[in-house]
């Protein structure tokens, strides 16, 4: 669903590597937009840019080349610190690997990007137990991660990217490391979250999981070769 608002333009984005006096093209003249609301799945083979392109919008690095804008700021050309800044007030991020705190309560994980944002502990606890009800976890607010099974830590994940209310959810192979019953779980997860508004950007290798995408941006040697709907 989208509710016509760009959430993300990006115009003729080049990426270049200089490896040992070699330019690697990672990314050759990439332009798409999405609107707020939208679902998007990113697909490729190895070696067609998809980390390139991902790290690019989640201003984790600049393009050589063309223009970026997120949620109406052109982000192309700042600074490490005013993108660290853009990182954490517009953008949840949900990795393969969990990547929570071992010793830490799935509360204090959720609440983390709130520490960090400057915000008092009272209110991050209670946003964080907000945001684990939003996944269904809000009876395990107390537990570590190793009392939860991997897909509820992905849940934990997943409240963690939400807490900051970010414009965007970009999510590198979300249920990489999940079997293929708690994947489905993940999708429905996300399912939700896009019903209720949220704007879903995803790096998979696996069909079955992009098919709960509404749309599909399949790369090549650094290029769009398609981009539309979902297999459905
Ligand atoms: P994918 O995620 O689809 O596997 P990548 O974005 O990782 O693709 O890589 C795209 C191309 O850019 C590949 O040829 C890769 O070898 C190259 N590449 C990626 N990162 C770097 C880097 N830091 N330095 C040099 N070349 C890189």
């Amino acid at each position: 669903m989208s509710n016509g608002a760009v959430a993300i333009d990006v115009r003729d984005v080049v990426k270049t590597y200089a490896l040992g006096g070699v330019e690697v093209r990672a990314l050759r003249g990439v332009s798409f937009s999405i609107r707020a609301g939208e679902y998007v799945a990113i697909m490729g083979p190895s070696g067609s840019g998809k980390s390139t392109l991902m790290n690019l919008l989640g201003c984790l690095d600049r393009p050589s080349a063309g223009s970026y804008v997120l949620d109406g700021i052109d982000v192309s050309t700042l600074d490490d610190n005013a993108l660290a800044a853009i990182r954490l007030k517009k953008l949840g991020f949900i990795f393969q690997g969990f990547n929570l705190l071992a010793r830490t309560s799935a509360m204090k994980n959720v609440a983390l990007p709130l520490f960090y944002a400057g915000m008092p502990t009272r209110q991050r606890n209670a946003a964080a137990i907000e945001s684990l009800r939003a996944v269904g976890l809000g009876d395990r607010t107390d537990h570590k991660p190793n009392e939860l099974s991997g897909g509820q830590q992905q849940r934990v994940a997943i409240a963690r990217a939400l807490v900051n209310d970010p414009a965007v959810l970009l999510a590198d192979e979300p249920t990489g490391n999940l079997d293929s019953q708690t994947s489905e779980e993940i999708m429905s997860v996300f399912g939700d979250l896009n019903v209720a508004g949220r704007t879903i950007i995803m790096v998979t290798h696996d069909e079955d999981v992009a098919r709960h995408a509404k749309r599909i941006i399949r790369l090549r040697d650094g290029l769009i070769v398609s981009d539309g709907r979902g297999a459905d």
